[in-house]
Order: structure tokens, then C-alpha cells, then sequence
């Protein structure tokens, strides 16, 4: 009897220790989302403009909202919640991509996982119709993490990604910045130093809205993980195979459960000079400095000095959220478990 009781005994430990320990889900959890930092006026929107961004950043953050309430995944939510806005055309990702100077769209996405530290990215495709699910499929069904144009194509329609006509993409609004951006540059390659209505023309339009749009989220979960995803079509008239900052892990996207997950939208060559989103988590994990003020270095300080411009959005493991920017204004939102949405475009 004792001998079948020391059995019994030692069966229940080993199970105990073999099996991981339940994973309690805690009741804290966030989610933040930008829909493009650039120079967003509230004299330049009309009401019926800003109800339409707000409703969709809106919709958005609940998709996600829904997810994590549940105890879904950081990875789920912030790949819901991107593919939502890339199916939206009042965003530059996905339906609603910016044109390149060839007129086409080339679209570039990315999804970083905190606690893994996996990766996935895609660049330069044009027939996808959510690339934010590509870079998933990158990061978890094959052995890489970036993959680009027709390589990337081939691959996710592999996995049964939806593959569409690169027409997909097109909307008025873009190619009509298209068209305005072409303009600035053969004004700009023309310009007489006396002209100056060109030159006043110019300035009013330099970086403009036309050029921005990018969609990103991030996440802290009920298990206590951080991820980030970002997407876009890049900037209006880049030049062919041009490839920005949103699919380069550790610029315009990064994931650390030790520290932050960030999502860049803004002037890209910048953002992957500054090696933005890593150099705020390695600001973090080993100069002990606090998401705001890292990331506030960088956004605020470290890329206008350098001549770019951008904002960014960011949650560290404590559900701490920083969201800044230097431009006009960013679409942007954040939503915690009491479920009430935060939206805002403009400077507080
Ligand atoms: N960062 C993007 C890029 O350079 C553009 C943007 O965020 O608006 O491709």
C-alpha cells in the first residue's frame, strides 16, 4: 500500500513538473495603432474626412480589442487589426497603397513577435492583398525573415494568401498625389532661384500630406506578450524597388517582451538610419531609460536633427504607451481592457 502511494506520488510530480504551469491571464492588456504621422491639419479635414479616419481607427482597435479581451494573442490582434486598415482605402496600405514613380504600387509590411523574437517581413510586392499576413506567413512558415517582390508573391499565394490584380490597389486619391508629387519634382529640377510663386508653391507642398499614411499596431497581451506590425505602400513617387523602414526589423518595426513593441510611420531612410524602433529598446534594456523618454529622444530630438520626420507608436511589458510624433499631426488610437476607445489625429 505505501510502495503504490509513493508511486501515485511520484507520477503527480513528474506530470507537475513536465507540464508547463497554466498560463493565468492577467486582467491588464493594450493595444495602440497609427494610421500615418505627416501634415495632417485640422484646417486642411473636413468633418465628413475625420469621421471617416476616426470610424475606421475605431473599428480597427475593437477587431483588436476583441481578440485580446478573449486572451488572444498580441500577434493575432495587431495582424487583425493592420489587415483591417490595409483593407481600408483611406490608408496608405494595402487598398489605398501610394503609387511610385512608375505608377505602381509596391507594398512593403512587417510583424515582429516579443517574446520569441521571430520575425517576419515582406518588400516590394504588388499582388498581395494584405501584406501584414505575408510577413506572418514569412515568419512562420519558412526558414527566413524578409522576403521581396515576385519571390514573396509566389510564396504567400503558396500558402493561400489572397493574390489579387495589381489594379486592386488603385484609387483616384492616390494617383492624383501621384500627379502632384510629379509636378513638385519637375518644378523642383526647373526652378529659377527669382521664381519665387514656384518656390512658395513648393514649400507649401514639400512633404506633404500626399506622402504619408502607413498603418501599424501594437500590442501588450493577457499572457504578458508584445508584439508589432506595420504596413504601407511606402512613399508617393519612390523610385522603383525603393524599399522603407516598415519591413526592416528594428527600424519601423520591433518586438521585445524585455521591453517594447513599436510600429514607425514617417520619412523612412530616416527611421532606418536611426535604426529607430531597436535603438528605443536598446535605450530601454540596457540604459535603463523609460518608453516615453527613449522614444521621445528619438521622435522628438534624434530624426528632426537629422532632417527626417515621423511619429511612432509604443507599449512596453508594463502596458506603459508612448505615442509621439513631430509632424502636423498622426492618426492614432489606443484601447485598454475597460474597452473605451482613444482616438486622436491632430497635437493635443
Ligand atoms: N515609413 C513609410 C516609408 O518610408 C512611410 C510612412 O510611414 O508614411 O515607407
Amino acid at each position: 500500500m505505501r510502495k503504490l502511494l509513493i508511486l501515485f506520488s511520484l507520477f503527480f510530480l513528474t506530470k507537475a513538473w513536465t507540464q508547463p504551469a497554466k498560463d493565468t491571464l492577467r486582467s491588464k492588456f493594450v493595444l495602440v495603432i497609427h494610421g500615418g504621422a505627416g501634415t495632417i491639419l485640422k484646417s486642411q479635414m473636413t468633418p465628413e474626412k475625420e469621421k471617416a479616419y476616426n470610424e475606421a481607427l475605431n473599428t480597427a482597435l475593437n477587431i483588436g480589442y476583441a481578440i485580446l479581451k478573449k486572451g488572444g494573442t498580441a500577434l493575432d490582434a495587431v495582424e487583425a487589426c493592420v489587415r483591417s486598415m490595409e483593407d481600408n482605402p483611406l490608408f496608405n496600405a494595402g487598398k489605398g497603397a501610394v503609387f511610385t514613380n512608375e505608377g505602381k504600387n509596391e507594398l512593403d509590411a512587417a510583424i515582429m513577435n516579443g517574446r520569441t523574437l521571430a520575425a517576419g517581413s515582406v518588400a516590394g510586392v504588388t499582388t498581395i492583398k494584405n501584406p501584414v499576413s505575408a510577413a506572418r506567413a514569412v515568419m512562420e512558415k519558412s526558414p527566413h525573415v524578409m522576403m521581396v517582390g515576385p519571390g514573396a508573391e509566389k510564396f504567400a499565394g503558396q500558402q493561400g494568401l489572397e493574390i489579387v490584380d495589381p489594379f486592386y490597389f488603385f484609387t483616384e486619391s492616390r494617383w492624383n498625389g501621384l500627379q502632384r508629387a510629379r509636378k513638385e519634382d519637375s518644378l523642383k529640377a526647373e526652378m529659377d532661384h527669382s521664381d519665387t510663386a514656384k518656390r512658395t508653391w513648393l514649400k507649401q507642398k514639400e512633404n506633404k500630406d500626399f506622402k504619408y499614411g502607413t498603418v501599424g499596431a501594437v500590442a501588450l497581451d493577457r499572457h504578458g506578450n508584445l508584439a508589432a506590425a506595420t504596413s504601407t505602400g511606402g512613399m508617393t513617387n519612390k523610385k522603383f524597388g525603393r524599399v522603407g523602414d516598415a519591413p526592416i526589423i528594428g527600424a519601423g518595426t520591433y518586438a521585445n517582451n524585455k521591453t517594447a513593441a513599436i510600429s514607425g510611420t514617417g520619412w523612412g531612410e530616416y527611421f532606418i538610419r536611426l535604426v529607430m524602433a531597436k535603438s528605443i529598446s536598446d535605450m530601454m534594456e540596457f540604459g535603463k531609460i523609460k518608453l516615453r523618454a527613449a522614444a521621445d529622444e528619438m521622435i522628438m530630438k534624434r530624426l528632426p536633427a537629422l532632417g527626417g520626420d515621423g511619429g511612432l507608436i509604443a507599449v512596453d511589458k508594463d502596458g506603459n504607451i508612448a505615442m509621439p510624433f513631430c509632424t502636423e499631426g498622426m492618426y492614432r488610437g489606443y484601447i485598454r481592457e475597460n474597452g473605451k476607445a482613444v482616438i486622436n489625429i491632430y497635437k493635443q
